[in-house]
């Protein structure tokens, strides 16, 4: 990789915004690219916030805030990442838009460009396969809300550089994060292990053995966890949980990762958790109320 001074990201979502801004709070110029304008948009705006909200806390200056917010460039046209030393795409959990998103990068951006994936759960020699440059694909997989949470799971694919791995476990470093490093496995290992506890709660809601309150109550209390796992699968996104059941079961052709059909049913009425204001509880609306399998928001 050439001197990483710019950093490209693809998809202003929840992790994308935030990842576009612990990357400039590093230092580094910043493009993120949407292909809707409207989530560029809101992407662009949650990050003043955030920088804001940091500030008013005295966690950074308000001149860093101010650098920060001013190295940050968005587009909706990907074509604005073609000067980027790393492209970090953090596009919706699906292989067709990822690979699509990935083998554009590799026609645009220089050939030492490494391009990293946020994905949760899809095969990262898979999508390095999608590019002409497979020892220079990588993963990155950074913890939502990324500017709060330290870990980032790297992960190997088959064909990734030593020299590959190192530039992006050093530019972790740099954005105050700590890279752990680990495989190529559906899930790698945060996910192979997360997400069965989550769709396991799910699966108890689903059969009445608890309720929404009870369930995360249980694993709060009971287990020191600093939420539940419905309030945290309504964090992370319940269609994003979803998918990587999807990619787990498939991946390891096991029944035991079978997404619970509550989960299926809720992604399909939009209750998506926190970013469409319902999931497992209600958001933005006092009091918040939780769901209920057969009563709905009762
Ligand atoms: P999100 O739905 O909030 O954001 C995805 C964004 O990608 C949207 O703004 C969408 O407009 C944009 N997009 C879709 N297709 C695109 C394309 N072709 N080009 C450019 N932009 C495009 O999703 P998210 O929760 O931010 O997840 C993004 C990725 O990060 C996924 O791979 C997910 O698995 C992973 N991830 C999510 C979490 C989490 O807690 N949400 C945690 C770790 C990793």
């Amino acid at each position: 990789m050439t001197e990483l001074k710019t950093v490209g990201v693809v998809g202003a979502g929840t992790m994308g915004h935030g990842i576009a801004q612990v990357a400039a709070l590093a230092g580094y110029e910043v493009r993120l690219a949407d292909v809707a304008a409207d989530a560029l948009e809101r992407g662009l705006v949650q990050i003043e916030k955030s920088l804001q909200k940091l500030a008013a806390k005295e966690k950074i200056s308000n001149d860093d805030a101010e650098a920060a917010r001013a190295r940050v460039s968005g587009s909706t046209d990907l074509s604005s990442l073609t000067d980027v030393a790393l492209a970090v795409e953090a596009v919706v959990e699906r292989f067709e838009v990822k690979s699509e998103v990935l083998s554009r990068l590799d026609r645009l951006c220089p050939e030492e460009t490494v391009l990293a994936t946020n994905t949760s759960s899809i095969s990262i020699t898979k999508l390095a396969a999608e590019t002409g440059r497979p020892d220079r694909v990588i993963g990155m997989h950074f913890m939502n809300p990324v500017p709060l949470m330290k870990l980032v799971e790297i992960i190997r694919g088959l064909g990734t550089s030593q020299a590959t791995y190192d530039a992006v476990a050093e530019a972790t470093r740099v954005m105050g994060k700590t890279p752990v490093e680990c495989n190529d496995a559906p899930g790698f290992v945060s996910n192979r292990v997360l997400m069965p506890m989550i769709n396991e709660a799910v699966f108890c809601l689903f059969e009445g053995v608890g309720d929404v309150e009870a369930i995360d109550e249980i694993l709060h209390l009971g287990m020191n966890h600093p939420m539940g796992p419905l309030a945290l699968a309504d964090l992370i996104g319940l269609d994003v949980c979803l998918d990587i059941l999807r990619v787990l079961h498939e991946g390891f052709s096991d029944s035991k990762y079978r997404p619970c059909p509550l989960l299926v049913r809720m992604v399909d009425a939009g209750y998506l958790g926190r970013k469409s204001g319902r999931g497992f509880y209600t958001y933005g609306e006092e009091p918040r109320r939780s769901f209920h399998p057969a009563r709905g928001y009762a």
